[in-house]
């Protein structure tokens, strides 16, 4: 078993804690006994929790030095603490929170730290170059991705500084109440996903014609000024298209006046405080708290000192842990919002009958999460230690620095395209249990929690942040090399396992308004 510790280990997070997580692979069997002298008094899986005490029922579960749940019944030293031994607590309540009552004092500013990335006019700067399609309705999708095949086929390989084409292809656009409450966050989503950096500005948009989302509410005029030009439209039911074949010959032939501009662009020296860096988890396991978010966290405090965006989003992730980040906003205005964005999405669960506790998978379960509190607690390590210096809703462009909360779903692929439309140019995922996830208009690193998924999935995880577990290496050590791992990545030095396969994953919207 390489890097995987020979004894009995297991990782306490918090001196409170009456519960550590077990650190070797495969597990630890009855009667192994950890450094500590605590006896195990049943088999534990990998990355599950042991009772480092005699918990009594109805006792508090400490794990990060918080009440992660109450004891069912007696938990006795040594025995296994699944999640059907806890109940879970309530979430925190929106009222009477601390309001920036622990704001941290910045931290010494990080100077000197560049990367090369391709500036745009709007002041922004790509770490890629990639030719974007945008579509107002699904409608035109088939025939858009039919047209980039051909793209990709015969005009891409002609222009050498061009990295990818990319369609923005989706399932809105028609077929919507419009005008109803939410629908703003479909639209927004998709026109900030047009003006997202690594697509250059002078968005190209192919619209059917007939569609509600017409191309002037998709890129209002009110956009503009962000964008060097008014973007190029595509009809497909314009009369002066005779044919399919006319309809493709006019996406390419927009798309090439494209290329030819997009490929005279070089990459330049840039400031690190030009990376807008997303950050988020999937398939997160026990482990995800104590080495790959707390690593990630490292690094984000770096981006923020570097005076870098950093963004951190998945409400359901950060709801019970909204006390912890009211007092850490570095205004009472940024508290509000926080808990402005928490309350949305409480009422939106709500109309579902559930509650964030909704959150967790069968496969955080497996990975020793006991519930949605232990996750939470662990998720927010990703958010380092500064100050909250923003909060924008789900789709909107972010244009502050430091570190932001940018309100998404916690679902992979709607939190990676919401992070996208918020301008996000590089992205940070950390996961435990393992996800081949990619996306197609940023780069993503991968870290994983564990050494045994790292060497599982060695052509997967860029990453592993598994070292901090079995005392190999420190947070700061791998926080660093994630942080150097971004520059290198921002720049094309170096590429992540995602794009070296080409796993870019679809574009998920956010759509919380009625379809018709
Ligand atoms: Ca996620």
């Amino acid at each position: 078993m390489p890097n995987s510790p020979a004894m009995p280990l297991a990782v306490q997070v918090h001196p409170a804690d009456n519960v550590a997580v077990i650190v070797n692979e495969g597990g630890l069997p009855s009667g192994a006994v950890l450094p500590s002298g605590v006896v195990l008094t049943e088999n534990i899986p990998e990355a599950h929790k042991v009772a480092l005490t005699d918990i009594p029922a109805g006792s508090p579960v400490v794990r990060y030095g918080v009440t992660i749940g109450t004891a069912l019944r007696h938990l006795p030293r040594g025995c296994w603490v699944h999640e059907e031994l806890l109940a879970t607590p309530t979430a925190p309540a929106l009222d009477h929170l601390p309001i920036a009552t622990a704001v941290p004092a910045p931290l010494p500013p990080l100077e000197g730290y560049t990367f090369l990335g391709y500036r745009n006019d709007d002041g922004t700067v790509g770490t890629r170059n990639i030719l974007g399609i945008t579509t107002t309705v699904q409608c035109v999708a088939a025939t858009v991705e039919f047209a980039v095949r051909r793209i990709k086929a015969e005009l891409l390989p002609r222009y050498a500084n061009v990295d990818d084409v990319v369609a923005i292809t989706h399932n809105y656009g028609c077929g919507i109440a419009i005008g109803a409450p939410g629908a703003e966050i479909p639209i927004r989503t998709l026109r900030n996903l047009a003006l997202n950096p690594n697509l250059g500005g002078a968005p190209l948009v192919v619209s059917l014609g007939c569609e509600k989302l017409q191309p002037g509410q998709l890129l209002p005029v009110s956009t503009l000024p962000i964008l060097n030009r008014e973007p190029h439209i595509v009809r497909l039911q314009d009369e002066q298209h005779h044919s399919f074949g006319d309809m493709v010959a006019a996406i390419m032939q927009m798309a090439e006046r494209r290329l030819i501009e997009l490929n005279q662009r070089q990459r330049v020296v840039c400031p690190a405080s030009d990376l807008v860096v997303g950050l988020q988890c999937g398939g997160s396991d026990a482990f995800s708290g104590v080495t790959a978010n707390p690593a990630v966290g490292y690094a984000a405090d770096l981006l923020v000192r570097a005076g870098a965006t950093v963004l951190f989003s998945e409400v359901t992730e950060v709801r019970d842990a909204i006390d912890l980040l009211t007092a850490r906003a570095a205004t009472p205005e940024v508290a509000a919002a926080l808990i402005r964005e928490m309350a949305w999405y409480d009422e939106y669960l709500g109309r579902g009958e559930v509650d964030r506790s909704a959150n967790p998978s069968p496969g955080n379960k497996r990975g020793g999460l006991a519930n949605i509190v232990e996750k939470a607690m662990g998720s927010i390590a990703k958010a380092g230690t500064t100050a909250i210096t923003g909060v924008y809703g789900p789709g909107e462009r972010v244009a502050t620095r430091g570190l932001i909360f940018a309100a998404t779903p916690a679902s992979d692929f709607i939190c990676g395209t919401l992070q996208l439309a918020a301008a996000m140019n590089m992205h940070v995922f950390t996961t435990g249990r393992g996800t081949p996830y990619g996306l197609a208009m940023a780069p993503v690193i991968k870290v994983a929690s564990r050494t045994s998924l790292a060497n599982r999935w060695s052509d997967l995880i860029d990453v592993n942040a598994g070292t901090i577990a079995s005392g190999e290496e420190t947070i700061p050590q791998v926080g660093e090399r994630i942080f150097q791992l971004i520059l290198d990545v921002a720049s094309g030095r170096k590429e992540t396992w995602a794009d070296h396969w080409g796993l870019h994953n679809e574009f998920a919207l956010f759509n919380p308004s009625p379809v018709t």
